[in-house]
């Protein structure tokens, strides 16, 4: 078993992973700034409250664990907001993560697993894209991912010493089985969390943005993967950097895609609700297309995904939801 030091573990990926580290015994440290994550989504380890911007705080939280390995998750994910405030988004993402590689240089942890994105990619000239196709970010967030990606390969290639594997995450939703953890921002943006709220008359309605995509019904499309799925997904990646497997690079998603209307019908299906929805502009900074190939990730690290069914991702994130507004009035 090892000792691994997450960073945004108290977020919603991050917790996630943070459990099946913990359940596949593990044993884990925590450090994150609670700015969006929760101390009560921390199921296993310890938690350090602190910003990896703050070297020395970060540096001592690291020291005294002696990771065998670190898993990279605090990080800023909105799309939108980085096209809006692209600055906020280089400053926490790449910068703050080269702070994080100094100090893991310094105390020379060997092995490092980054959670990148399918934004990188950004509009891919062939769907399902391909770890080897060109990355070509459409927006700061996709960006300031390829930057710290970059970083990683050079800092492997300079170093014998230190390996790394990234995951670029496609879309992630769903939640925790027994409904323990789940997705829980202040602002949700994201397509699913917006629309099962909707269902329980947090919003007034939700928007479509964009319905004249070159796609079969106009709208994006998108790969959902099961954040346990993903998690399971880090607990491979580890396996390998253990094991002395070399650096690499692996999509995470199903390779299947659903289109925006898909979501939504299934979201009311599930529900039970026939919540308002409108038809809305393009949203700034989506690409049409975005499904994964995953064949790397199966044939190379062995990975199994066990949820990988749009009303399985929608009716955990459906439990998730009640549970979570029923936490937040009590
Ligand atoms: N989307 C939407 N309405 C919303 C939120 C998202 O139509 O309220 C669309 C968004 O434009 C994109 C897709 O749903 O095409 C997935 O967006 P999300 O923010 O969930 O994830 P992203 O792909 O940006 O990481």
């Amino acid at each position: 078993m090892a000792r691994i030091f997450v960073t945004g573990g108290a977020g919603y990926i991050g917790s996630h992973v943070v459990k099946a580290l913990g359940e596949a015994g593990h044993t884990v440290r925590t450090y994150d700034n609670l700015s969006t994550g929760n101390r009560w989504a921390v199921l296993f380890g310890d938690l350090v409250e602190g910003d990896i911007a703050d070297r020395e705080t970060l540096k001592r939280a690291i020291e005294a664990f002696r990771p065998d390995a670190v898993m990279h998750f605090a990080a800023f994910i909105e799309v939108a907001e980085s096209v809006r405030n692209p600055l906020k988004y280089y400053r926490n993402n790449p910068a703050n993560a080269l702070n994080l590689l100094e100090v893991l240089q310094e105390l020379a942890v060997p092995r490092f697993i980054f959670s990148s994105t399918a934004a990188v990619y950004g509009t891919p000239e062939t769907i399902p894209v391909r770890e080897s196709d060109p990355l070509c970010p459409i927006n700061p967030y996709g960006a300031s991912k390829m930057l710290v990606e970059r970083f990683l390969a050079d800092l492997s290639f300079a170093r014998d010493d230190f390996s790394y594997v990234a995951l670029r995450y496609f879309n992630v939703a769903g939640a925790d089985a027994q409904s323990r953890i789940g997705q829980c921002y202040k602002n949700p943006t994201h397509l699913i969390t917006r629309a099962l709220k909707t269902a329980l008359g947090e919003f007034p309605k939700l928007q479509v943005f964009g319905t004249d995509y070159p796609t079969q019904d106009g709208t994006c499309i998108r790969d959902y993967i099961h954040v346990d799925d993903l998690a399971s997904a880090h607990l491979a990646a580890l396996d390998h950097l253990l094991a002395g497997g070399g650096s690499d690079i692996f999509n995470c998603g199903y390779g299947r895609g659903y289109s925006v209307r898909d979501v939504v019908e299934s979201a009311k299906r599930i529900t039970g609700i026939d919540f308002t929805v409108e038809e809305a502009p393009r949203r700034e900074g989506d690409p049409a297309a975005l499904v994964a190939d995953s064949s790397r990730i199966t044939a190379q690290l062995g990975w199994t995904p066990r949820f990988a069914d749009l009303d399985v991702i929608i009716r955990t994130a459906w439990d998730w939801e009640q549970v979570l507004k029923r936490k937040l009035v009590s």
